[in-house]
């Protein structure tokens, strides 16, 4: 499905231009409970016959819907997870900005709907509803704002239709702060670490289903299987159990290959069952821009001698890795942890101990400096947030501003 064919017909394209913006009234209080969400939403309507709506910047609220909607009746939505980070000169910076945004786009079209913006648009709206939130982000290690975009059929998505296009859909950003600051805190050494479950009872996504799109049922079909005292299941597939993830991370382990290299071995994406991280991706390039000596800065303390490896990787490998001494770390990577060591696996009915390994810190703090701008990789990964300070942003005015 090609995003030519929800467009070209007169359609109004996303426009930043004509954002409305209605600042928060003079006595805003946060509702109990939602302390640590941001105080303002973006909406952007959809229409199949007229396109892109009005954008509007506006205080956080509820939503409604048709009751036959195809959100509330088919879970026809997807969404992404972003994060910004506030650097030590008070800038707010987001990272890799447009991968996410091509990402909800394939999301989009697996689902029917739109998925033709243009993300230039898009990000200048993004960063308008980031420089409002700027004032209550902190710029501390591991603080952050967590953004959620959220794409979803309005419209009836029931009976038979004619095609699998939404008639009506919403786009929608809110935010909210600190996520993953708990886990991101587990940190790496000796004894340290996650604890995964790995699970064969349920199946996360399975070739030719939609586990590499970032919809919501593959979420909310799963969270069952958690079970208490593990931070996440590691997501099992086939009868070799391959590992394909953990909770919403992608997964790495690190080996010592018979040839003396150091091999970060990761799931590979040819068949449509991990989610194309772009944290993943963001550390593979660097892995192997390090490796082939390309990089300018290598990244001080990871060894000359190493490789990338994409493929199949099975709990029964990271059992004999252990019992051979060849397993010497593993670790999940998303926005949401950045990078976490796995401490621990259970895994039918046995707990096995994975070795930590300096390299995850490593990878970490590189990521991080990266998105935090103390490194610059030379690739432009890291966004500077414009300041944005329209009339009433802090709920100063009562006046509604159009701002253009
Ligand atoms: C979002 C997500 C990831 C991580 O993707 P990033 O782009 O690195 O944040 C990995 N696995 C799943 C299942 C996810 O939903």
């Amino acid at each position: 499905m090609s995003a030519s064919k929800t467009n070209g017909h007169g359609r109004a394209p996303l426009s930043a231009s004509s954002l409305f913006f209605t600042p928060l009234p003079p006595a805003h209080v946060v509702t109990p409970g939602k302390e640590s969400h941001g105080r303002y939403m973006l909406t952007v309507p959809w229409n199949r016959v007229s396109g892109w709506g009005q954008p509007r910047i506006g205080p956080r609220q509820d939503l409604s819907f048709d009751p036959l909607a195809g959100v509330l009746q088919y879970a026809v939505t997807c969404f992404e997870g972003m994060k910004c980070y506030k650097t030590d000169q008070g800038d707010l910076r987001l990272f890799r900005p447009s991968k996410n945004f091509d990402r909800l786009k394939r999301s989009g079209a697996r689902l029917g709907l739109p998925c033709d913006w243009d993300n230039d648009e898009l990000l200048e709206l993004f960063a308008k509803l980031m420089a409002l939130e700027a004032p209550l982000v902190p710029n501390t290690d591991g603080s952050n704002l967590y953004i959620r975009p959220t794409l979803l059929e309005t419209s009836e998505g029931f009976g038979i239709k004619e095609d699998a296009f939404a008639a009506e859909a919403l786009l929608y950003v809110v935010t909210t702060l600190n996520l993953g600051k708990g886990l991101y805190a587990s940190s790496e050494g000796e004894g340290k670490g996650i604890k995964l479950d790995a699970c064969k009872e349920f199946i996360r996504a399975w070739p030719g289903g939609t586990g590499s799109y970032k919809l919501g049922a593959n979420y909310g079909t799963v969270n069952i299987s958690k079970k208490p005292g593990y931070a996440m299941s590691l997501w099992l597939h086939g009868k070799e159990d391959f590992i394909s993830e953990a909770g919403a991370m992608n997964v790495f382990i690190i080996k010592e290959a018979a040839d003396g290299y150091t091999e970060f071995i990761t799931m590979s994406l040819s068949n449509g069952i991990v989610l194309p991280g772009i944290t993943r991706e963001s550390i593979i390039e660097l892995l192997n821009e390090h490796a082939e000596g390309k990089r300018e800065f290598p990244i001080q303390g990871v060894p000359k001698n190493i490789r990338v490896v994409e493929r199949d990787l099975s709990m029964p490998e990271i059992i004999n890795g252990l019992e051979d001494g060849t397993l010497k770390g593993m670790f999940g990577c998303g926005t949401g942890v950045v990078v976490v060591q796995v401490g621990e696996i259970q895994y039918q009915g046995k707990t096995y101990q994975i070795p930590s390994n300096p390299l995850i810190k490593t990878l970490r703090d590189t990521i991080t400096g990266i998105q935090r701008g103390k490194i610059d990789e030379g690739k432009s990964w890291s966004f500077k947030v414009p300041a944005w300070n329209p009339e009433g942003a802090d709920g100063q005015s009562d006046e509604e501003v159009t701002a253009a």
